[in-house]
This record gives C-alpha cells, sequence and structure tokens, in this order.
C-alpha cells in the first residue's frame, strides 16, 4: 500500500513539473514577443462578388490585455479569414486567429454581381515589443487558404494612437475569474435610453442566465466572464428599414440586412469596439432594444440578438454557437441568396456540418454505425447521431449529425455534436 501510494506520488510529481515546464516555456514566449496590452487594427474589407481588397484604416493601443498569454497559435482551423502575426527579423509565427464576416455573406448576394461595398472589421491581438509583419488569408476549405494581404507594422509607430479611457460604467454578472483563464464576453446595449439602463441590466441577466441553464454552457459557467456596459444612447429601438423606422442608437443595429426581414446586424464594428474598450473581453454580444424576433452572430466578430420577443432567449444562445464558437446553421433554407456558401468539392472548416468531402468525416467517432448514410429522419433515430442530409441552408450534399439541434430549430437544445464543440472552445479559448 505504502510503496503505491509513493509511486502514485512519485507519477503525480512528474507529471506537475512538466505541466509547470510547459506553462513557463510559453509564458516566456509571450514575455519575449508581447507585453500585457493590445493591438488594434482598424480594417476596410471592401470587392464586388469576384474581388476583395484590405486596406489599414487604423491602429490603437489598449492598455489591458485580457486573452491568453498560453495558446498564441490557434490550432482550431476556424474562420473564413486567418491573421498571422510574424516577427519580421526572424519570420517566426509569434500570433494566429480566424475569424468570420459580413463582407462573405454579402458577398453571395445579387447586389454584389454588379456593386462594389466595403465593410469594417478588427483585428487585435497582444501588443507586439519588435516589429512585425501581419499576414491576412481567406479559407477557401479545410485544407486550402490564399494569402489576401500583407503588411509590416513597428510597435514605436506614431501611427498607432493611445486609446482613450472609457467614459461608460460597467456592471459585472456575478462573480469574475481571472481575465486570461477565461472567456470574457462583455455584453453592449443597443437603442436602450438613459432611463433604460435598468432594463438593459436586467434584460442581460435573463439572456445570460438562460444560457448558464442550457447544456453544455450549465456546466462551464466558471469558464465564463460576463460584463455588461452601460451606454445609452438616444432613442429606443433600433431601425426597421423595411417598414420605415429609423432610431438614433449608439451602434446603429438594423433589420433587413442582406434583404432578410429577420436578419438584424450591425455595421458599425469600430464603434463597438470602442465602446467594448470599457472592459477586458474576448466575445461581443450586442443586445437591441426591440420585441421583434432577429439577431445574427458572425465566427469572433460578434453576436447579436433582440430582447423582447418570446423566442428571444432562444436567439440569444443560438447566435452565441455561430458567434463563439463557430456552429454552422444546420437549416435548409432556399431564400438564402448565399446558399454558395458550402461547395461541395471543399470540406467546409464547421465542425457541425459536412459534406463527406473529407474522409474522416468529423464526428464519425460519435455516430451509430447501423444507421446508413443519408440517415434516415425518423422518431426512432431522434436520439441517435448520424449523417442526416439538409443543413448549412442547402437540402442536398450537406449532412448534419442530428434529426434536430438548436442551430436547425429553436428549442431543440444543443446537438452532442454541438455540445462537443462548443467545450473544445472552451478548452482552447482557456488554456
Ligand atoms: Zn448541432
Amino acid at each position: 500500500m505504502h510503496s503505491i501510494n509513493k509511486g502514485l506520488f512519485g507519477t503525480l510529481l512528474i507529471i506537475f513539473v512538466n505541466l509547470n515546464l510547459t506553462v513557463l516555456a510559453q509564458s516566456s514566449k509571450f514575455n519575449k514577443w508581447f507585453n500585457h496590452q493590445t493591438l488594434r487594427i482598424n480594417l476596410i474589407h471592401s470587392g464586388s462578388s469576384k474581388t476583395e481588397h484590405y486596406s489599414v484604416h487604423s491602429y490603437q493601443r489598449i492598455a489591458l490585455w485580457s486573452g491568453s498569454t498560453n495558446y498564441l497559435l490557434d490550432t482550431s482551423g476556424y474562420g473564413d479569414i486567418h491573421f498571422e502575426v510574424l516577427d519580421s527579423a526572424s519570420q517566426t509565427p509569434i500570433y494566429l486567429r480566424g475569424f468570420d464576416n459580413m463582407f462573405y455573406e454579402w458577398q453571395q448576394t445579387e447586389q454584389a454581381q454588379t456593386e462594389q461595398r466595403s465593410f469594417e472589421e478588427v483585428i487585435r491581438f497582444p501588443f507586439p515589443k519588435k516589429s512585425v509583419q501581419i499576414m491576412i488569408y481567406r479559407r477557401i476549405s479545410l485544407k486550402k487558404k490564399v494569402l489576401l494581404h500583407s503588411f509590416f507594422l513597428n510597435p514605436r509607430s506614431v501611427e498607432i494612437e493611445l486609446a482613450s479611457q472609457s467614459t461608460y460604467a460597467n456592471v459585472a454578472f456575478g462573480q469574475l475569474s481571472s481575465e486570461s483563464k477565461a472567456v470574457d464576453v462583455v455584453v453592449l446595449p443597443d437603442g436602450y435610453t438613459q432611463s433604460e439602463m435598468p432594463k438593459f441590466i436586467k434584460d442581460s441577466e435573463r439572456m445570460i442566465s438562460f444560457l448558464l441553464s442550457t447544456p453544455p454552457f450549465d456546466s462551464l459557467r466558471e469558464y465564463f466572464n460576463f460584463r455588461m456596459v452601460l451606454a445609452p444612447s438616444v432613442e429606443s429601438g433600433t431601425d426597421i428599414p423595411g417598414k420605415g423606422i429609423w432610431k438614433n442608437t449608439l451602434l446603429d443595429s438594423h433589420f433587413n440586412s442582406l434583404g432578410s426581414d429577420r436578419y438584424l446586424t450591425t455595421q458599425s464594428i469600430f464603434k463597438m469596439h470602442d465602446m467594448a474598450q470599457a472592459v477586458p473581453y474576448d466575445q461581443v454580444y450586442v443586445l437591441v432594444n426591440s420585441p421583434t424576433y432577429g439577431g445574427g452572430g458572425i465566427y469572433n466578430y460578434y453576436n447579436l440578438s433582440s430582447v423582447d420577443d418570446s423566442l428571444s432567449p432562444w436567439v440569444f444562445i443560438h447566435e452565441f454557437g455561430h458567434g463563439f464558437a463557430g456552429l454552422a446553421d444546420e437549416y435548409e433554407d432556399d431564400e438564402i441568396s448565399y446558399s454558395t456558401l458550402y461547395s461541395s468539392a471543399e470540406e467546409p472548416w464547421r465542425p457541425n456540418i459536412t459534406n463527406l468531402a473529407d474522409s474522416t468525416a468529423k464526428w464519425q467517432n460519435m455516430a451509430d454505425s447501423t444507421l446508413g448514410v443519408p440517415s434516415e429522419e425518423i422518431d426512432e433515430n431522434r436520439q441517435k447521431i448520424g449523417f442526416y442530409e439538409g443543413g448549412g441552408y442547402v437540402s442536398k450534399g450537406i449532412y448534419r449529425p442530428y434529426i434536430s439541434c438548436e442551430m436547425r430549430s429553436l428549442q431543440s437544445g444543443f446537438c452532442p455534436v454541438c455540445q462537443k464543440a462548443i467545450r473544445q472552445m472552451i478548452v482552447w479559448s482557456t488554456q
């Protein structure tokens, strides 16, 4: 008994020492390349259905870095855009992240065939100590990406503006964990007046509580920090251009995005980050003070939803599935004009849909091997993981893992494959 204990202690000690060395090696990497501050680059992404172009709008230095100091090079492969930061002198990759954007959704519309438009995008990474090269790639598929733009930046450049201190107050939701070890979610109000700030806090708490009672988030509370920024708009509500309703709000949110009545978005990405900077943040959630059903979530870009429809809490968690975990919509929609988003020749990077182009399908090891492909949509398969045809806006050629899921129809809860993807994202984000 005694020797077993001793042996066990020895093993534990070795693991402990190894872990400690890894953490030390990682944090010394962080300290070698970065300060504990943030470099924010405001970008303009413009073009038509067939062209695209990036240009730098401005640079900002922010007093705090709230992201991980260990996980510098993202290994997920998620995001239609990847940005990579290299140390200029040695060409060593020192930071990598991915995100999606509104421009690629717009590129699929009919308007993009004949017109040009531009969209704001923001990239943020820890403030570099030496000159860096920033590379921006477009991801074509799980295995292919192309370089769109690259530029150099000297951290001592006088063009980097020091961000001014926010004047907005903020309120935390419950107990906070250490910023570098948690997913910091900032909740921003749009269309709440000064006298409606108590309503904003109540709405935020209602949405966050609902998220934290939904699997898998219900067992992952300690990995999240939520902070609400109290930023009042002049007018209450939001724009509904299709009905001729226009409101003066801080983040210019509006319905009728890309021709869809229920698609609620904002194009004011720079203003959104200005407001978010009142607190440490990794994810942005905008709550729009409206009783009309709608929302939008774009991976590592933003999450946004209205608050006073009876389904709003479900929309809230659905959009967070997109914005935080990069989940695809699992529904079919012939009305959606960007139905060519997933080409059948290349496997999409999203974890919860597949076109079977890659033989090592994402959830193969979780699937019930007795179900065929496509799996039959019958009642007895309701709790079985398979390959059900239809998802990613199309009815043929794309497969989803479960008959129903929160990413397909609201009020279903997240399917086991989406739950696993969310857990994985938390592991990546909080190490
Ligand atoms: Zn799912």
